[in-house]
């Protein structure tokens, strides 16, 4: 099935608001097997709204449109379709009735305009906002499902998981089923290089390589019309890849490495405290996104200048004179000093060039050393990072979390496709 999505708003035409919505319905919808054939992006005019529709609804077998289901004057996406698809404006009680139940439950005091939102096009079938008062809507015009979605995103999402994808899955008739391993630490060439012809043993399989700063995610999807079959064919597909690519794998799902790196400490009952220079607080940023993460961060030192890693970490001042400021020298003292200091036993020392400036032949833009102290003793490890001083930052923090979930898990310090 091939599917458009339509996109509303002012805010997003003017770039001022990334449509973030897009990028989730496209993800969502790939995974009912739903292609996405094209996509638009139009203004709250109720002109602009059904022009849109109605060229979707020429080349497209279904059409999704976010955006502009609010209440205020400048939402007219409900009455622009109701008017293309003449299909008037109806009262639905059941919406009413929920609008009235959320308002009443809030405690507050809401514009009577928001009742409009339970004006729908004739024949539309409400799905329930649990997050809002706009419902989205499913309307079944002429054998193809156009479908009105809220565009504050987080109503979007939950409708979208909860009645779009199923809804869509459903009508396509397909099981889909699909697993991402996601990897750091070699090219996407070099996967590719590695897995090769292997995706062709799996029917009904495809393999997408999905390339982003922070390493490559590999997609395995698998679509037939026996959910069973889909299932096997998917475990097979999983264990055949991890069997090729198991070095460089850090998490199945969308889990991110600092959740890899939280589930090591936890399961080995260790604390860790990071000192970071380059990376400003990321890499403790990173550490502490993940809910609970409390159990195993004790503490984090930013140390941009000499004085304070010698005052918070007991750098030496004689190392940072003979070595400078980026050193595995001195990363290895941070990461010493920090667990020390914090009285855990995990340290992390992180220090480089993150750029433009500051390079020098020697110690390039991009130098970056990582040190890891722990009971054990110490890691290290020297990067040659390239990209702008965003990116060196960023994946200075990943580098430095694959560290420490190596070093904690026993794997090898180096990334490697090796067996
Ligand atoms: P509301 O009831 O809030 O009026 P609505 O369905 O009318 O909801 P919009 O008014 O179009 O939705 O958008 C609400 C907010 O959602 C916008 O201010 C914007 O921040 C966000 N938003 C809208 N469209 C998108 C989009 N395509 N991508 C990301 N965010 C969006």
């Amino acid at each position: 099935m091939q599917v458009e999505i339509v996109t509303i708003g002012n805010e997003v035409l003017s770039g001022r608001t990334l449509d973030t919505n897009f990028a989730f319905l496209a993800r969502a919808l790939e995974e009912a097997s739903v292609q996405v054939g094209w996509h638009t992006t139009v203004s709250d005019d109720a002109g602009r709204i059904a022009e849109g529709l109605a060229r979707a609804l020429e080349r497209a077998e279904a059409v999704v449109m976010t955006g502009g289901l609010g209440p205020t004057p400048d939402d007219v996406t409900r009455s622009a379709v109701a008017a293309a698809l003449q299909r008037p404006l109806e009262l639905d009680e059941s919406v009413l009735a929920s609008i009235r139940e959320r308002v009443s439950r809030l405690g507050r005091m809401l514009p009577a305009s928001v009742e409009s939102q339970a004006r729908v096009p004739r024949g539309a079938l409400a799905w329930p906002n649990r997050l809002g008062t706009a419902p989205g809507l499913l309307i079944e015009h002429h054998g193809k499902p156009v479908v009105l979605l809220p565009g504050v995103p987080n109503e979007m999402e939950s409708l979208a998981r909860e009645f779009l994808v199923p809804y869509l899955r459903k009508k396509t008739g397909r099981a889909v089923e699909s697993v991402t391993l996601r990897t750091y630490g070699v090219f996407e060439s070099m996967l590719e290089e590695r897995i090769g012809a292997l995706p062709e043993k799996w029917p009904g399989a495809t393999l997408a390589y999905l390339p982003g700063w922070l390493g490559v995610d590999l997609r395995v999807t698998v679509s037939g019309d026996d959910a069973g079959t889909v299932g096997q064919v998917l475990r097979r597909a999983c264990g055949e890849l991890l069997a090729v690519v198991r070095g460089v794998v850090y998490a199945e799902g969308a889990s991110g490495m600092e959740e890899a790196v939280g589930e090591l400490l936890i399961r080995s009952g260790q604390r860790i405290a990071i000192a970071e220079s380059c990376t400003g607080g990321l890499l403790a940023k990173r550490l502490t996104d993940t809910p609970g993460s409390s159990r195993y961060v004790e503490r984090g030192f930013v140390t941009y200048s000499n004085r304070s890693k010698i005052e918070l970490l007991g750098v030496e001042e004689a190392v940072l004179e003979a070595h400078g400021a980026v050193s595995a020298e001195v990363a290895g003292q941070m990461a010493i000093g920090a667990a020390k200091r914090a009285g855990v036993e995990i340290g992390v020392g992180l220090t480089g060039v993150a750029g433009p400036d500051g390079g020098s032949d020697e110690k390039p833009v991009g130098t970056v050393f990582i040190a890891v102290a722990d009971p054990a003793g110490h890691a290290l490890r020297k990067l040659r990072l390239i990209g702008t001083r965003a990116a060196i930052r960023e994946r200075s923090a990943q580098a430095a979390l694959d560290l420490v979930r190596r070093r904690l898990a026993g794997l090898p310090l180096e990334p490697s496709l090796d067996p």
